[in-house]
């Protein structure tokens, strides 16, 4: 099994590759911040602890989302591997991480998309996502037809409360703090990707290192 990890801050586009990553490679993509806002959106137990902590860009405890991860690491779904997007946010979820791919003697990957301060503001701002197959879009970057609905399933397009500027603020520093400690943690095993970059060639930054390295991947068709 091969573990694909997205570290960087908000904005640094880890939805987007890592949905494109796990198309590539046909792994399962697990975003905690989808499965999180799943769960804020039907009200379940786990919504109702994560939604202020959400709104707020605080962390949500590690208790509650280590154990909404472990669910899915151990799902039928992870065939070949799994690429990680939001997870692990601090040293703490960073360890049971490795515990888990101990466990499962699984090879890690892990790409850093390292972004400036003006990049991660212009993507936020302009991010919009489909409310119902939660497609990524940007105004500007990468504009839908309409900007009111999803070119895939026709869905409506919103935009993440916690993409407006009060809230951004406080997301940087809670990475400064809680996330940005993991490039020390993991400093001899990140490889670093300049994501300031247009999608497509982030994309094929990663691929090239992705493929130099674990030439054996199995592959999608
Ligand atoms: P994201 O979609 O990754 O930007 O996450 C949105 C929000 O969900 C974050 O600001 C946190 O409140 C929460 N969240 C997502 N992933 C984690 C995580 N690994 N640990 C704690 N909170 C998380």
């Amino acid at each position: 099994m091969i573990t694909i990890i997205l570290l960087g801050p908000p904005g640094a586009g880890k939805g987007t590759q890592a949905k494109d990553l796990a198309k590539e490679f046909q792994f399962l993509h697990i975003s905690t911040g989808d499965l999180l806002r799943e769960n804020v959106k039907r009200n379940s137990p786990l919504g109702l602890k994560a939604k202020e902590f959400m709104e707020h860009g605080e962390l949500v405890p590690d208790k509650l989302v280590d154990e909404m991860l472990l669910e899915k690491l151990n799902s039928p779904q992870v065939n070949n591997g799994f690429v990680l997007d939001g997870y692990p946010r601090n040293v703490s979820q960073a360890k049971f991480l490795d515990n888990f791919l101990k466990q499962n003697n699984s090879k890690s990957f892990i790409l850093y998309l390292d972004t400036s301060e003006d990049t991660i503001i212009e993507r936020l701002s302009g991010r919009r996502i489909c409310s119902n197959c939660q497609a990524i879009y940007h105004l500007k970057n990468m504009p839908p037809k309409n900007p009111l609905y999803c070119d895939i399933c026709g869905g409506r397009l919103y935009q993440r409360s916690d993409d407006r500027e009060e809230t951004i603020k406080n997301r940087l520093l809670v990475y400064i703090k809680e996330t940005a400690p993991l490039l020390e943690y993991y400093k001899d095993r990140l490889v670093r990707i300049n994501a300031n970059d247009d999608k497509d060639i982030v994309f094929g930054n990663m691929l090239k290192v992705i493929k130099n390295d674990y030439s054996e991947i199995p592959r999608g068709n």
